[in-house]
């Protein structure tokens, strides 16, 4: 592609990350995404510095007329933060996150990782809603909602932030916040990969630990349908200092398995009290539930999802967990084809269900329980039965499921016009209408594409 190549010559000079061609050293690596799935050939990947590189990259690929996937910790399973023959520009390199512990804000790269986040706020025993496995991004996470531990207390990722630097579409730098343009602040928070490149964030932070009260039961699969109802009853008691999650699951001897874990967030003598119960119920074979860093309750899970395994992962909304929807969970999970599928019950309640809908374009704000379905395995001739297994038990849940849908856990066939409906509900008109204002070409719309109005 002599064009690119000769693009990439006369920005090399003022460019300050690293313009990746396909014959350099490093291109497969730079083009590799956590779902192992994803084989895309990018014609270059741009890994940015900041965001005058970035400013840079999106004027590349306007002006030869490429696609531009943006990429920031990689981890999306739809595998959009890769392109062929387009233009990737990757803000890995921009990973910094500076903290201000007396006005308790946190300003982080658009490439950062939750482990980076952890680390740095932690120090201070500072915190803020992040995801539950520390190597997912912290920019596509927080730009499709972002739930995690911190969920019941302070809100989903994006109710805590404070401002977002953008690259527009015309390559302008702009700050959105409440008081700058508000439209885009607000379309952003929901809006994914839609408006812009987020170079940074500026976010609110928290008092959380630096110890808290968490970890994971275990109890063996013939004692699953019991547990799952001991945990649908008992999320009902729940207070906002607790996150719970269920899964069921194959444990490392081999054995399938029911797991619950959660995370108190307040103190610790509250956190062994409102943990009691989960600890007490049943015989567990496996109790790893007590006082921990925060930080280590956020990596707790990370050796369940490994980097390059194949991924297709379904997700749905169920309000409430009746007997037959935990029937149909259990029954399907015992036909699953590889001891990395897992079936992931989360409870979403307090602070981010009392946010309204309309507040921010991110609309799932109900109260219950997000099923993802994590079909996930190693070898590509399981890719078949890997995809039929996550479809077949994501249409055997039909009956039991509400009509939204959280968006960062969509899969690449998951983005049609149903699945726009399912994530922003009422939301959507207004979004394209914002569309329309900051990228009316639609320069960006390897995503979950919201077309302008
Ligand atoms: C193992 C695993 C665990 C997860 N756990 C959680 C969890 O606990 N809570 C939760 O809410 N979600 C979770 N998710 C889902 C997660 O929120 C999404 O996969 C999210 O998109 C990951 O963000 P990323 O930056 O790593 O993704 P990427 O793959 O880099 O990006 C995904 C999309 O986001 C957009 N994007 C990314 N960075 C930028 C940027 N800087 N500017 C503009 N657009 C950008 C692009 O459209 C891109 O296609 C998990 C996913 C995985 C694979």
């Amino acid at each position: 592609m002599p064009d690119v190549l000769k693009a990439v010559e006369a920005l090399s000079p003022s460019f300050a990350g690293r313009l990746i061609l396909p014959s350099h050293a490093d291109y497969h690596d730079a083009r590799a995404l956590h779902n192992g799935m994803i084989d895309k050939k990018p014609a270059l990947v741009a890994q940015c510095r900041g965001a005058a590189d970035a400013a840079d990259a999106v004027a590349l690929a306007r002006s030869l007329g490429l696609d531009i996937a943006v990429r920031g910790g990689g981890h999306n399973v739809a595998g959009r933060a890769s392109v062929d023959n387009g233009v990737v520009v990757d803000l890995s390199l921009m990973r910094s996150v500076m903290v201000d512990p007396l006005a308790k804000r946190a300003w982080v790269g658009g490439g950062a990782l939750w482990r980076d986040f952890n680390k740095e706020t932690q120090l201070y025993g500072l915190a803020s809603t992040g995801g539950v496995v520390s190597s997912t991004g912290v920019a596509g996470l927080t730009l499709g909602g972002g739930f995690g531990w911190l969920m019941p207390k302070y809100g989903m990722a994006l109710d805590n932030l404070r401002a977002v630097k953008l690259v527009l579409a015309d390559s302008s730098v702009v700050r959105a916040t409440r008081d700058d343009h508000p439209d885009l602040f607000w379309a952003v928070r929901g809006g994914g990969g839609n408006f812009g490149v987020a170079a940074s964030f500026e976010f609110n932070l928290h008092d959380v630990g630096p110890m808290v009260v968490g970890g994971l039961v275990a109890h063996p699969i013939d004692r699953a349908k019991d547990v799952l109802k001991f945990f649908r009853d008992h999320t009902q008691t729940l207070s906002d200092d607790v996150f719970m999650v269920a899964a069921l699951i194959t444990a490392p001897d081999g054995n399938k398995a029911i797991g619950l874990a959660a995370v108190h967030s307040g103190s610790l003598s509250d956190g062994e009290k409102a943990l009691k119960p989960v600890k007490g119920f049943g015989s567990p074979v496996l109790d790893v539930m007590g006082p921990m860093p925060y930080s280590a309750a956020n990596m707790m899970l990370d050796e369940s999802f490994p980097k390059g395994g194949r991924c297709y992962w379904k997700s749905n909304f169920m309000s409430t967990l009746s007997d037959a929807a935990i029937d149909t969970l259990v029954d399907q999970f015992m036909h699953n084809p590889s001891p990395l599928c897992g079936i992931v019950l989360e409870y979403f309640h307090g602070a981010a269900t009392r946010v309204p809908v309309d507040a921010t374009a991110y609309a799932l704000r109900d109260q219950g329980f997000n099923v993802l379905i994590n079909s996930q395995w190693l070898d590509k001739a399981d890719d078949a039965k890997g995809t039929s297994w996550c479809r077949t038990t994501h249409q055997s849940l039909q009956p039991f499921v509400g009509a939204r849908r959280y968006m960062n856990y969509y899969s690449d066939d998951d983005m049609t016009d149903a699945g726009l409906a399912s994530a922003y509900g009422p939301n959507l008109p207004k979004l394209r209408t914002i569309k329309k204002k900051y990228d009316p070409q639609n320069l960006f719309h390897l995503n979950a594409n919201i077309t302008p109005a």
